[in-house]
């Protein structure tokens, strides 16, 4: 135990760009240069999903969160800062954003922004004014978008968590292509499925753990605790020798962003969030597959967009008027072309309608159908004469199932509520300090 020290939180964001690094990799390179200092970790690395239906995301919305006891904080925040300002990838476009706290406790204020900053858009102006207000200990280069991410990753209050497990490539190798062995990380998915989740899709036969980018992750291994990901990860072989790894407590697999009820009557562009109501037109399929219907609630409508690679469009042509759903996803903004569009990321079919068909009835004494004798003329057998005044209804079975469908693993977003998770709540786990959740090769 470290005597005369204070908690020091490190809020982390926005320190990579779609040319390169990463904020978990800069956070890595942080911990390893932490280890060698007169500190101690409190507890896992946070990696903390952000609304990511906002449009300046690069790739995944992720920001950091590190907590520490330290005796010289003004040394580690010197340190950390020269980090931020030398490894954040700020000439291809990266805004990064670094926030100190420093008590065990994190005020509310801290709480509320990090919720809104799940499925809302935060501008910098309002990360820039609570910075301000708070008199917090801040840094940022660029438009300073990162504050929102460095603020709200102190401020996340985890209520279920999952891990990942990230490897990141030696220098020379960053850039190259990644080469992984496909029945390894097949193998090590049966293996360990459901602890560990979303490695390989067996229906695409797709390792879904690498990323394709020029960052530093070789994989990411997403599980149900530390220990699971760090068993899977001995299981999976890759074709180069690899920097290291360190595990991350995260808000992966939560569906985090799509918690709380969207407004019919103010839905902003890039909010998260989900809608009750019910379909009420017929659902229309567009070039390029995918499928458009609307959804009335509280007398207003909005139309929702279900995309081919979700591989649910199928259920999406299946629904008919008067269908009660329950849908998750985020806002596109109105173009010229299109209005509002909810970009559905789960339909939930609460309770199906009745398919009722008009036919003309049949006659009840030689069970033949009768014909019609033109306009509200009634109908006629043409065996007996027998007649009847209307049509009858014929219920033609639905081919939907009252549940939740969710779109491939392929498909799935990093915030993403799994099957498998949708009852699931971790207890927040108590930092094990014995296991190896960073490591050096
Ligand atoms: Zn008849």
């Amino acid at each position: 135990m470290l005597r005369n020290s204070t908690i020091l939180h490190i809020g982390i964001d926005d320190t990579d760009s779609p040319k390169g690094m990463c904020t978990t990799f800069l956070s890595y390179k942080i911990v390893k240069f932490l280890e060698n200092q007169n500190i101690e970790f409190i507890d896992y690395p946070s990696l903390i999903r952000f609304n990511p239906n906002i449009p300046w995301k690069t790739r995944g919305n992720g920001a950091v969160h590190l907590t520490i006891k330290t005796k010289n904080p003004k040394k580690i925040k010197n340190k950390i800062t020269r980090f931020v300002a030398n490894y954040s990838d700020t000439k291809n476009g990266a805004n990064p954003g670094l926030v100190f706290y420093q008590n065990e406790s994190i005020p509310e204020s801290f709480h509320k922004f990090s919720n809104l900053a799940l499925w809302k858009l935060i501008s910098r102006k309002k990360a820039k004014q609570f910075v301000s207000e708070n008199e917090i200990d801040s840094f940022y280069l660029g438009n300073g978008q990162g504050l929102v991410g460095a603020i709200g990753a102190i401020g996340y209050k985890f209520t279920d968590h999952t891990f990942e497990l990230l490897s990141y490539r030696k220098k020379s190798q960053i850039g190259k292509k990644r080469i992984i062995n496909k029945d390894s990380v097949r193998n090590m998915q049966s293996a360990t499925f459901p602890d560990t989740f979303n490695s390989y899709d067996n229906e695409s036969n797709r390792v879904l753990i690498t990323p394709h980018g020029p960052d530093p992750v070789f994989y990411g291994i997403r599980g149900e605790t530390a220990k699971s990901v760090i068993t899977a990860s001995t299981m999976v072989s890759a074709n180069e020798k690899l920097d290291g790894y360190m595990v991350f407590r995260s808000n992966q697999g939560t569906g985090d962003h799509l918690k709380n009820e969207l407004r019919i009557d103010d839905l902003e562009p890039f909010t998260s969030g989900f809608l009750v109501g019910q379909v009420c037109n017929k659902p229309v399929t567009e070039k390029g597959g995918h499928v458009f219907f609307s959804v009335e609630t509280k007398g207003k409508r909005i139309k929702c967009g279900v995309y081919k690679p979700t591989k649910i469009t199928k259920v999406a042509q299946n629904l008919i008027v008067g269908d009660k759903i329950r849908i998750g996803g985020g806002i596109r903004k109105a173009s010229k072309h299109h209005g509002r569009v909810v970009n559905v990321e789960f339909l939930d079919v609460l309770e199906l309608a009745k398919n009722i068909l008009l036919t003309n009835p049949t006659c009840k004494k030689c069970n033949k159908k009768m014909k019609s004798k033109g306009n509200r003329q009634g109908f006629e057998c043409i065996k007996c004469g027998s007649k009847l005044l209307s049509k009858s209804n014929l219920e033609i079975p639905r081919k939907l199932e009252s549940k939740l469908y969710l779109p491939t693993v392929s498909a799935h977003r990093h915030l993403t509520r799994p099957y498998q998770r949708i009852r699931k709540r971790n207890r927040i786990a108590t930092f094990d300090t014995s296991l190896p959740w960073i490591h050096v090769f």
